[in-house]
């Protein structure tokens, strides 16, 4: 594994963040290392922004580990 990434440290370790649903304003809790989540209240889809390697970062793969990967990329 790889340390140079910001981004894949990010996956490797979930990290739970808060957003906010853009349809009713209810904070929606997501960890770093899901593709989606469903916001409690209203049901809305809010996608996760993947700041990460898996967008720029060549070595992806080795970064995240293959099964995250592959699972992250398909979505
Ligand atoms: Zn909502
Ligand atoms: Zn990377």
């Amino acid at each position: 594994m790889r340390d140079k990434c910001g981004g894949a440290a990010n996956l490797r370790t979930p990290i739970l963040k808060v957003k906010r649903c853009p349809e009713c304003d209810a904070d929606v809790e997501i960890f770093s290392t899901d593709v989606e989540t469903r916001c409690g209240k209203c049901g809305f889809i809010i996608y996760n922004e993947l700041e990460s390697c898996i967008q720029w970062c060549k070595y992806a793969k080795e970064c995240v580990g293959e099964e995250l990967y592959t699972k992250l990329k398909k979505q």
